[in-house]
């Protein structure tokens, strides 16, 4: 008879609805019909070393982001995997631009000039066209969604996004973290 434990069948089934968040962000809808997202599973020994780039983020910074980052970062290491998510903020179609004004800019063009310039020293690049900032959202929300479908924990997670940017593991301009877990009670919420 093959046995396997129910912490084994749980650690699967989390792996195998990373590989699905993984999927669903990429069929989410994107606007213009042009795909900015890129998504990345991170397992095992990263996981360790996301947590401590978080840490690594915490001295320096105001005490809210400070403390979240050290918290998220104990998340990090209770957690099964992650997906993290991200969005490149480049105006699409520049050559049939909306010019629509949304990112503070009065052109596509003038967004172009200015993330051209390149950013500040901060948690992520910017400027970035609100179309790119819908489809990220649009992902999460999928990505979420089949989470919850599977009955899988999970919380949207900014600081791992200040992490994994530290680290360079995507090429993208705003990454949030998304990590998963199966116990009795969601590790996520009620952290004190
Ligand atoms: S948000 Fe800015 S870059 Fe995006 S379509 Fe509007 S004007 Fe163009």
């Amino acid at each position: 008879m093959a046995r396997t434990s129910s912490t084994d069948a749980e650690h699967a089934g989390i792996r195998t609805v990373a590989s699905l968040i993984a999927a669903a962000a990429r069929t989410a809808p994107k606007t213009r019909g042009v795909d900015a997202i890129q998504s990345l599973v991170v397992d095992g020994e990263d996981m360790e070393t996301l947590a401590r780039a978080m840490e690594a983020a915490a001295p320096g910074r105001p005490d809210l982001i400070a403390n979240g980052l050290r918290r998220d970062a104990r998340n990090v290491r209770d957690s099964v995997c992650a997906v993290l998510i991200g969005v490149t903020g480049a105006a699409k179609k520049p050559e049939n631009p909306f010019d629509c004004g949304a990112c503070g800019l009065k052109t596509c063009s003038n967004l172009m000039n200015a993330r051209a310039k390149g950013g500040a020293d901060t948690d992520f690049f910017g400027p970035i066209c609100v179309f790119a900032s819908m489809d990220l959202g649009i992902a999460l929300g999928s990505a979420a969604r089949v989470a919850a479908e599977h009955n899988i924990d999970n919380r949207m997670m900014y600081t791992m996004g200040v992490g994994a940017t530290k680290l360079k593991w995507l090429d993208t301009d705003i990454i949030i973290g998304i990590p998963l877990s199966a116990t009795g009670k969601s590790i996520y919420f009620d952290r004190g």
